[in-house]
């Protein structure tokens, strides 16, 4: 799982099954009692992979393991819960942004890394609005397919631009029509990790050139100290204690953290900030609390802060 400059993958592969990983916990949170929101294609994008052939690394049903021990049954289900939830909450905080967005008037989206996001199929877009969705080919070949299957319409009008982050993708989004002049909404979601430090700081230099007056955008960040070798180290022995429970009950389990570019990133924040956006953070331990979610300090790697900046100059 070795991470290289120009590295690609397909939906069940690499970086691209990490977008099966949410849709897994949106399509829990649709069937669960109080559900933050319904995302009905989540399912389908899960049961056509499943037909490909992938396998969802985790068990959460004893049953599909008879044999296992329960108490480690019970450990993977709990560390189950824990990421499907904070997936749930950042999920809803993300929606609530776009439909701010929206009512402030903005009618041009752009969605960084848009996976198996299926927010212009499921939300209320203002009519006329435009969802631009990049990521790689074979991610939105397979999204498109399973879509054009269920014959799901979008709300709003949805245009794939399937390029790298890492290649010059704001020419590709101008040759779809996106329009320079025109306030922004952006999202990074599930993004900045599996970026470089590098390749980050470029994806703001590209949004920043790319953003009208009146732009907004909405991030999940993650701030330096989360890349303390300490902190990783962390991670990885806890991740790996999930790792021999799951092996011991039959399972293997992916740690999304050997996808990441583990080094420093820039903070988001304070990058917005020096270059003219107006920003407000929501902690993580805020967020899972306001929607009463496994706390955050049971999740080893829930340091994340959800940003939102609103661009005050133009380009
Ligand atoms: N934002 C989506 C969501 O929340 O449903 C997907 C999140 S998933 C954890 C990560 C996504 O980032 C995958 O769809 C992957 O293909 C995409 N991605 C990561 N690095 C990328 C890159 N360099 N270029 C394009 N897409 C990338």
């Amino acid at each position: 799982m070795t991470r290289t400059d120009d590295d690609s993958w397909d939906i069940t592969e690499s970086v691209g099954a990490t977008a099966l990983g949410v849709a897994m916990a949106r399509a829990a949170e649709t069937l669960s009692a109080r559900p933050l929101f319904v995302d009905r294609f989540a399912q389908w994008f899960i049961d056509a992979a499943i037909t490909a052939g992938w396998q969802p690394s985790f068990s959460v049903s004893a049953t599909d393991v008879p044999d296992a021990d329960p108490a480690l049954v019970e450990q993977l289900q709990r560390r189950v819960q824990s990421i499907w939830g904070y997936a749930a909450a950042r999920t809803k905080h993300f929606d609530d942004f776009f439909t701010s967005a929206g009512a402030a008037g903005i009618r041009q989206v752009v969605i960084l890394a848009a996976g198996l996001d299926a927010r212009a199929w499921r939300l209320p877009w203002v009519t006329d609005t435009i969802v631009y969705e990049i990521d790689q080919p074979k991610v939105l070949e397979f999204k498109a397919d399973t879509l054009r299957a269920h014959n799901a319409r979008a709300v709003a009008n949805d245009i794939a631009v399937p390029i790298d982050l890492r290649q010059d993708w704001p020419i590709a989004l101008r040759a779809a029509g996106f329009d320079t002049s025109q306030p922004t909404a952006w999202l990074a979601e599930g993004l900045l990790p599996y970026l470089p430090s590098a390749g980050q700081d470029l994806l703001f230099e590209r949004v920043q050139q790319l953003s009208a007056p009146d732009s907004r955008i909405a991030v999940e960040a993650f701030g330096n100290e989360y890349f303390d070798e300490e902190k990783i180290q962390e991670r990885r022995a806890k991740m790996q204690e999930v790792r021999n429970a799951a092996a011991k009950a039959g399972r293997q389990t992916t740690d999304v953290s050997e996808l990441f570019f583990n080094e420093p990133h820039a903070d988001v924040a304070d990058w917005l900030r020096d270059h003219g956006w107006e920003v407000g953070s929501t902690t993580s331990a805020e967020l899972l609390a306001r929607h009463k979610r496994v706390p955050a300090s049971d999740i080893p790697d829930a340091g994340s802060v959800f940003v939102e900046g609103l661009r005050l100059t133009g380009p």
